[in-house]
């Protein structure tokens, strides 16, 4: 051995996921991020926060002089000799770090914790710290981002260290009452009492590439059930596709995702720069549409005269409704809308492919996107289920619906579903109470609803998306409620009548209009939107600014009571026809 061995071995670390030797100064350019296999290192609270905050931008809150040692705790050594040994090794006073900070521009109160202090446990300090910064959050009325890494609560501290994922709650609790945003991100490992608390009971949650997270650790659940796991378990991609986590996020891009999440949490969910000088409403007319028809809201037909093609029979309309080419929630994310973030997860077990959601701006304003997803392929259709949510994405809407409402973010929802699935698992995970429950949600929720029928407004499954202050529907789309099919096969049932019933059940977008269950028709160009992708999603971007405008400025408790004045005189009408006909 020579003496420059030990220097050597500064130099170069072995990557725990393809073992290869790296060059460490390398490896600290790519974020600690394997360049041959991508497997994440863990970073310490102060690195990760180098990594995330704008330069300069930091201002840490005071630490707290922690009481050493709350039950006198002693195990194979006394607990304030492992707490030196953890100080002395981390150069930390604690196993979290907590300031304020901008990203992108935007201010956030941060708390990053540390595997390397102690398993990153939560203790009375670790929470309480937490807690300030939260407290913090809430006097500045910034968001809150929470940086986790923890094998859970901290035994030595006893049931005190319990508490503290109550406490830590609590101030979470404090901010989503005040509509402010809070944000977890998963590093590996979270695990235990702070997976159950303030990991997950945030608004969203991020994990990062291959961070584990969990209640109870695998090593346990092995012993428990005495079963292999499988591969993969507990991993950031596990939890995405168990509705576990809104996203799974590279480190690279970590920090331009939240700067992107708390751009669309701002205040009034518009961007730091000055907002888009508001222009009278004639002229955004003439701006907006760009020349293309305008539709007259109250009756329903283009104001211009562009032809409505004379006598299309209801079916044909069906058929069109339903072509594999005519766009989809996703070609609309990108045709007519910008920087769409999306979410993941219901939270209860599933992300549901039927159903995408999250984040996005229209002309500059963020507000939150939520519809139904098909596809244009066989392949894309069977992976989407057709565009039939499960209750799984019944819930991820619902979430998404009420995140929006504490943000203060209008909704905008594309509806496009043959119906909600009608299948056995559906049934089994309470299909009929997640639609129940998003019609509620929607009747109450405090912040503009604009829906518009894309393609197919199919029966409940659609309603559970479309209870808004203003229903559009595309000139092609079909709204009912019970698919022409279903409606023949028990009204009809000795013949083929699928054409005779969608002429009988007034599906269409003029009809739909006369009985004022749509407000508006977006006209569709040439033969249908299918035909010209980019000038249907010109002109729906134009309708959606136009109807949506207005409803920014309206008081929620006024937009409440009118979006259940709208509902409540379907019954008044039907009332009144029969009291005509006494
Ligand atoms: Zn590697």
């Amino acid at each position: 051995m020579t003496a420059t061995a030990p220097r050597e071995e500064q130099l170069w670390s072995r990557c725990a996921g393809c073992a290869s030797l790296l060059y460490r100064k390398r490896l600290r350019r790519n974020l600690d991020v394997c360049p041959e296999c991508g497997k994440h290192a863990r970073l310490g609270a102060p690195e990760r926060l180098r990594q995330l905050v704008d330069p300069g931008s930091l201002c840490l809150l005071p630490d707290l002089l922690p009481e050493v040692d709350p039950i006198d705790f002693v195990d194979v050594l006394p607990y304030p000799h492992r707490l030196t040994a953890a100080r002395a090794g981390t150069g930390l006073p604690e196993a979290v770090v907590c300031g304020t900070a901008t990203i992108g521009g935007h201010p956030a109160a941060l708390a990053v914790m540390d595997f390397r202090f102690l398993g990153g446990s939560l203790g009375c300090a670790v929470g309480e710290m937490i807690t300030r910064t939260a407290e913090r959050a809430l006097d500045d009325r910034i968001p809150l981002i929470l940086v986790t890494a923890s094998g859970g609560a901290r035994m030595q501290e006893g049931a005190l260290s319990l508490m503290q994922m109550a406490t830590v709650s609590q101030a979470i609790a404090a901010l989503r009452e005040a509509g402010l945003l809070t944000v977890s991100v998963l590093t590996d490992p979270t695990y235990g009492g702070v997976a159950a608390s303030f990991a997950t009971n945030t608004d969203l949650v991020l994990a990062e590439s291959g961070a584990r997270m969990g209640f109870a650790g695998p090593r346990v659940i092995r012993q428990v059930t005495g079963r292999a796991l499988p591969e993969g378990f507990q991993t950031a991609d596990f939890l995405l596709r168990h509705g576990q986590v809104d996203m799974v996020v590279q480190r690279r891009s970590l920090r331009g995702r939240l700067a992107a999440l708390l751009a669309a949490a701002a205040p009034g969910g518009r961007p730091a720069r000055p907002p888009v000088p508001r222009q009278e409403p004639a002229s955004y007319r003439e701006r907006l549409t760009g020349g293309g028809p305008v539709v007259d809201a109250t009756r329903g037909a283009p104001v211009d005269g562009s032809p409505q093609p004379a006598g299309r029979d209801a079916w044909d309309t069906v058929r069109i409704a339903r072509h594999p080419g005519r766009p989809t929630t996703l070609d609309y994310l990108d045709s007519v809308f910008d920087g769409f973030v999306e979410l993941h997860g219901d939270r209860l077990g599933g992300d549901c492919p039927a159903v995408v959601g999250g984040v996005a701006r229209l002309a500059d304003r963020h507000v939150m996107v939520i519809g139904h997803q098909k596809g244009h392929t066989t392949a894309e259709l069977v992976a989407r289920n057709f565009g039939m949510a499960s209750p799984a994405g019944h819930r991820k809407a619902l979430r998404l619906m009420r995140l929006a409402a504490r943000l203060g973010l209008p909704v905008v929802t594309l509806v496009d579903t043959p119906g909600a699935d009608p299948g056995v698992s559906a049934e089994e995970h309470g299909q009929a109470a997640a639609i129940a429950e998003n019609i509620l949600a929607l009747t109450v929720l405090p912040t503009p609803v604009l829906a518009v029928i894309t393609g197919e407004g199919g029966s409940g499954g659609a309603l559970a998306l479309a209870v808004a202050d203003r229903v559009l529907m595309l000139q092609h789309a079909v709204y009912s409620v019970i698919s022409p099919e279903g409606c023949a096969a028990i009204l009809w049932p000795d013949r083929p009548a699928a054409p005779q019933a969608a002429r009988a059940l007034r599906l269409t977008a003029p009809e739909l209009c006369r009985l004022g269950v749509v407000d508006e028709i977006v006209p569709e160009p040439a033969t249908a939107a299918h035909d010209d992708p980019a000038e249907t999603a010109q002109r729906l971007r134009a309708a959606l600014l136009t109807n949506l405008l207005p409803l920014l400025d309206v008081p929620p408790a006024i937009l409440v009571r009118q979006r259940r004045q709208r509902f409540r005189r379907f019954g008044a009408a039907r009332a009144g026809t029969r009291a005509g006909a006494r």
